[in-house]
């Protein structure tokens, strides 16, 4: 059956990412799950680097999380910042160092090389594929979509080519544009 065949290229996929992930982080003194954390954080908005969205976006409890969270933080990789707003909410910024060792592991050299041996229209489908079976399989299990703000249903792009978050009222700028979000909503989505 198809979704045989895709499970079994899929779940291969994932333990070679993995390997190589653990390879990478082992050289770091970090286990796949810290990394997995990292590159969370490196890749979300300003109102979703806490350890809940981190638990959310992982599927980890909150204690497992908080074990992660403070090897991450013990080995300089990210720092605790209070809000301005609202002091009982803690943000997660990764340093330098953290996106040092980020650059070096993520994406995996085996899925990038991988990757680049296909055409530049296959990679594209590949890119699509994907898309559409994460967005079905978060919707039938009604997850969070953890997207990237620019596809969001609240994602307006003003008169003056500035951008807003209809939710939260606040500017956006090109560089938010591209994060991943814990509130993100597909236009799909009421
Ligand atoms: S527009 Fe959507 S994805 Fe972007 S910050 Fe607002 S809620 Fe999050």
């Amino acid at each position: 059956m198809e979704a045989d065949h895709i499970y079994d290229y899929l779940e291969r996929i994932s333990n070679l990412i993995r390997m190589e992930a653990r390879r990478s982080g082992t050289v770091k003194g970090l286990q796949p799950v810290q990394l997995e954390a990292l590159h969370y954080l490196a890749s979300c908005n300003r109102y979703s680097n806490t350890s809940l969205a981190v638990a959310e976006y992982l599927g980890l409890t909150k204690g497992t999380v908080s074990q992660t969270l403070a090897v991450l933080e013990g080995n300089g990789m990210i720092v605790k910042e209070s809000d301005a707003r609202d002091r009982r909410v803690v943000h997660l910024q990764l340093t330098e160092t953290g996106r040092g060792l980020l650059a070096e592991s993520i994406p995996p050299k085996m899925l990038r090389s991988a990757l680049s041996s296909l055409p530049v229209e296959q990679r594209a489908g590949v890119d699509s594929a994907l898309n559409q079976i994460l967005q079905a399989m978060q919707s039938a299990n009604q997850l969070k979509t953890f997207g990237a703000c620019k596809t969001c249903r609240h994602h307006n792009i003003l008169e003056d080519s500035n951008r807003r978050c209809e939710l939260t009222g606040e500017r956006l700028s090109g560089e938010d544009a591209d994060k991943i979000c814990r509130e993100h909503q597909l236009p799909s989505q009421t």
